[in-house]
């Protein structure tokens, strides 16, 4: 994305054109942007050649996983619903990992019926419950067990997930527990380890700290696991004037470390990092209305269609579509239309003069946009473009009144 002759591009086309083409709001991904990471991803991790299994949750476009899915990526579910997509995608079931803490009979059943790779289980009721399905299908299941080690990700305490607070996985005694269930069992093929300590992570130093304790509890089990699964978790720059940025080369020797000590096959488990920085949502200004000191910008994009900002106090990059050099006087607060004092994006200092009927486009959005997406307010959720150079292909139409009334 940037600006050529003051109209910002995403590849060849420009947003305006695609606004009045398509209507807003609209979410735009670039293929280009969507191949540059998943190589750049693979390209830093190749020494071991890893499993990376896309996590359908960040975005559940079934295009897009098909596109992810070419790239030979499997999948990270967490829902049948999930698992159902991902196989429409084409994604094949031995590529398939199913991670949750409260997955029913009929999700388990399923999962089974469709031969997955693996089965992440996060409890011990929850290896009892596929220990009888198992039983009762006469079937072999392959399972992992889903570890809370206990990392502080240092992310926001929203979407941190690995400390002995968090639901997720189970501590290192049931873990213990849980191995030894297993073994005794004829129907259960514990096959792996997961774990997965949250999300935007920044910092290599909470993967390593991770990687201690996956290694100390790998030895005291005496269990040999074909997969250690990592998760996913890794970070993208949202600000710029952020300078803090995770380092794969730092984690990924972190790694290799580990390796040296453990015979394993590694997945991961990406979600933002392979989608985040590839979608963009371009919205209209309806109204502009004075608030005292400061404008409030009314876009015609809101919570609904990206709840970021409400749920976390996420911060999108927005960007005039059409560049100018006057800068407001005001400070303006993009919100959307929404009752719900919460459905703002962002408030700015400094923005260039915008006014009704402009475009903006807001950045970021690839990741846990779409798929968080609501309606709320009854509003249709937005149409989703996938553009490659000149093309531009609908990936999702612009859900309708009528489908909702
Ligand atoms: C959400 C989630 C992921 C993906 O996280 P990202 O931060 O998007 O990479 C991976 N694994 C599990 C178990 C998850 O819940």
């Amino acid at each position: 994305m940037k600006y050529y002759k003051k109209k910002l591009i995403i590849e060849k086309i420009n947003f305006q054109s695609l606004a009045h083409k398509f209507g807003t709001p609209a979410y735009c991904y670039s293929y280009s942007k969507l191949k540059e990471n998943i190589n750049k991803f693979k390209e830093n991790f190749k020494s071991f050649s890893p499993l990376i299994c896309f996590s359908v949750k960040s975005n559940t476009n079934v295009n897009l996983i098909r596109e992810i899915k070419k790239f030979g990526l499997g999948a990270d579910v967490v829902s049948k619903g999930e698992l159902m997509m991902a196989l429409k995608a084409g994604v094949p079931p031995s590529k398939i990992v199913f991670s949750g803490v409260g997955k029913t009979i009929e999700e388990i059943n399923f999962a089974i019926e469709k031969k997955i790779l693996l089965i992440n289980a996060e409890s011990k009721s929850e290896i009892q419950e596929i220990n009888k399905i198992a039983k009762r299908k006469k079937k072999i299941v392959k399972v992992g067990i889903r570890l809370n080690p206990n990392t502080d990700a240092k992310t926001l305490k929203q979407i941190s997930t690995g400390k002995s607070e968090n639901k997720f996985g189970v501590n290192s005694k049931t873990f213990y527990e849980l191995v030894n269930y297993c073994k005794n069992s004829k129907n259960i093929n514990l096959q792996c380890l997961s774990v997965h300590i949250g999300s935007q992570i920044l910092d290599h130093k909470p993967y390593e700290k991770m990687l201690k304790v996956v290694s100390n509890i790998i030895n005291k089990t005496k269990h040999s696991f074909e997969f250690v699964d990592l998760g996913g978790g890794m970070g993208i720059s949202y600000n710029k004037k952020i300078k803090k940025k995770l380092s794969y080369k730092k984690y990924n020797s972190a790694i290799k470390n580990f390796l040296r000590k453990h015979d394993t096959k590694i997945i991961f488990e990406p979600g933002r990092s392979i989608i985040g920085d590839t979608g963009t949502l371009i919205s209209k200004i309806i109204y502009i209305k004075d608030g005292g000191s400061k404008k409030f910008i009314i876009l015609d994009a809101a919570m609904n269609d990206l709840m970021r900002p409400a749920l976390y106090g996420a911060i999108h990059k927005i960007l005039p579509v059409n560049k100018s050099n006057s800068v407001s006087r005001y400070i303006y607060e993009f919100v959307g239309p929404i009752c719900e004092s919460t459905d703002k994006f962002v408030t700015l200092k400094k923005f260039q003069k915008l006014k009704e009927s402009d475009f903006v486009a807001i950045c970021d959005v690839g990741a846990y946009g779409m798929s968080l997406s609501s309606n709320y307010n009854l509003r249709p959720k937005p149409v989703e473009l996938l553009i490659k150079g000149t093309n531009i292909r609908v990936i999702k139409d612009r859900q309708k009144h009528s489908d909702l009334i």
